[in-house]
């Protein structure tokens, strides 16, 4: 493609994209299309010759052939899962990145993605009110882009699992190890050698994202999703925060047991309901519960959502403890105007990262890595390449300002009142669980499983329907709750109403409740 037709089509594609951000709303929010349709649209084979007026041909096929088989996670309307945010500025910086075509792996192989990279994690932890123990100014810590929030928790549990298999070696890891070829000795064989894998156990609550059962699956820690020996799943109060007091509790069963509690995830915003574990109690519990053989177990806090409501410091509360914590990771690319894939992780002891993810081949050995004065952020991740994402932090933040950013938070935040209040409103309706932030939980009022029922088939008209787009959660049956009750609904389906796509407005949040309402079952009869 020459640079005359690259700047032509170029065009012609933000254009496209702009129009269709203009227009998104005319559009079923979930897609209607039954499985291979749009396979069946696609030619089996490829084209062996350049084809002769593609581009003409690839518009008019993003409108017939991709359209219909697209979720509009950018409508107004799409109120469903948590979002997927995309902006201006967040698209223009992921247009950049693949223009300047930069791999990052090492310093060396673009400074500038490293070091911007670096810069937009202080600035955002600074954003969201980390300690500075968790910035690259400090003298441990540090913050990375991660793809995912499942990444940003594999990588801290692999992290503890080498420090743990460190301590039980009898040796620490060393702190400075940017250009180290082989693990410290020690490190891991004596964990591994005596059956140590299958004796670390996991420790989160039972309404953690399922990528911490995942990562303890990927590390070898668990045998399956189901184990719960090695994952322990610890049970929840009526607020739907893990209870810190059985925590503890677990993990001095398991030492007693001579299992070795290596890693405990603390979740702010759960996926379910947004609900807050307490990252102050639970620190405490562990520090109560003590070190054990392999040292202090590593506390990883998993803010996938919430991490974004922090920039507004009347939310920061739901951090309190977070200084104790060994790492913390939030999705830009959910609820801050950050195109997908952007995930902050911060860490307090970077040199256990690096500890665990190091290895250096003869073709990566340069000279800026051996001066042991950059980052290579290859050392930090799973993957070796890496894409240059901190444009995208960089352009939006600039964009927008911090305080811009604030007040877009704080108007989700407000259209959930909005709702939250409508909801009450209506006596066949109820709210579940205390509202933290932009998700409202709620249902048509009932009893037992065929509320339930009731309560699905009123989403699934809704989704199907095309005019939003919504998603449910089932209640956890909380054993005990703190007030000594158990929770009314305990095993019983909600809906979830999650407010944050960068168009949804107060008219869309209205109109959604009028349509809900609608669809409900007096309505119709
Ligand atoms: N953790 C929590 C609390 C989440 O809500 C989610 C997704 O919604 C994830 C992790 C997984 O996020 P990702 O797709 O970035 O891995």
């Amino acid at each position: 493609m020459s640079g005359e037709e690259f700047r032509r089509i170029g065009h012609r594609m933000i254009d496209w994209i702009a129009d269709y951000w203009s227009r998104v709303e005319s559009f079923p929010v979930l897609s209607q299309v039954k499985p291979e349709e749009i396979l069946s649209n696609l030619p089996a084979n490829p084209p062996e010759h350049a084809e002769s007026g593609a581009w003409d041909a690839i518009f008019r096929d993003l409108e017939s052939v991709i359209l219909p088989g697209i979720t509009h996670w950018q409508s107004p309307n799409f109120f469903a899962y948590f979002p997927a945010n995309s902006s201006g500025p967040g698209v223009l910086a992921e247009l950049l990145s693949a223009g300047l075509g930069v791999q990052g792996m090492l310093w060396a192989t673009s400074p500038a993605c490293t070091e911007l990279e670096t810069r937009m994690l202080d600035w955002m932890g600074g954003m969201i009110g980390l300690p500075g123990t968790f910035l690259s100014t400090s003298p441990r810590g540090g913050g990375v882009i991660e793809g995912t929030a499942s990444e940003a928790t594999l990588v801290a549990m692999i992290a503890a699992r080498e420090r743990a298999f460190g301590a039980m070696g009898g040796e620490e890891p060393p702190l400075s190890s940017r250009t180290r070829t082989s693990p410290p000795r020690g490190a891991g064989e004596r964990g591994r050698a005596d059956g140590g894998r299958a004796e670390l156990v996991v420790y989160t609550s039972t309404q953690a994202h399922s990528s911490v059962i995942k990562a303890a699956m990927i590390t070898g820690i668990a045998r399956g999703p189901d184990d719960r020996e090695r994952v322990r799943l610890i049970d929840v109060d009526d607020r739907l925060g893990m209870r810190a007091d059985l925590l503890e509790e677990a993990m001095n069963q398991d030492r007693a047991a001579g299992r070795v509690p290596f890693f405990v995830c603390a979740t702010v915003g759960t996926t379910g309901t947004t609900a807050i574990d307490p990252v102050d109690e639970i620190a405490a519990s562990m520090g109560r519960a003590g070190a054990g053989a392999a040292g202090a177990p590593w506390l990883h806090v998993d803010a996938a959502h919430a991490g974004a409501v922090c920039v507004c410091p009347e939310f920061r509360g739901m951090l309190r403890g977070v200084e104790s914590a060994d790492s913390f990771a939030f999705n830009p690319h959910k609820w801050l105007l950050t195109n997908f894939d952007c995930n902050c992780f911060w860490t307090r002891d970077r040199a256990a990262i690096v500890n665990a993810l190091s290895i250096t081949p003869e073709y990566l050995r340069n000279a800026a890595t051996e001066t042991g004065k950059v980052i290579d952020y290859r050392d930090w991740q799973i993957p070796l390449g890496r894409r240059f994402r901190a444009l995208k932090l960089w352009f939006v933040i600039r964009h927008y300002g911090v305080e811009g950013l604030r007040a877009y938070i704080r108007e989700h935040v407000r259209l959930a009142e909005v709702f939250e209040s409508l909801v009450r409103s209506d006596p066949r309706f109820e709210i579940v669980v205390a509202r933290t932030m932009n998700l409202v939980c709620f249902r048509w009022k009932g009893e037992g499983e065929e509320s339930d029922r009731i309560n699905k088939d009123l989403m699934q008209r809704l989704n199907l329907s095309g005019d939003i787009y919504l998603t449910h959660t089932v209640l956890p049956k909380v054993a005990e709750a703190r007030s000594g009750a158990r929770h009314p609904l305990a095993g019983r389906l909600v809906l979830r109403m999650a407010i944050g796509a960068a168009a949804t407005q107060e008219r869309h949040v209205r109109a959604a409740w009028e349509r809900i309402v609608g669809a409900a079952p007096n309505a119709r009869s």
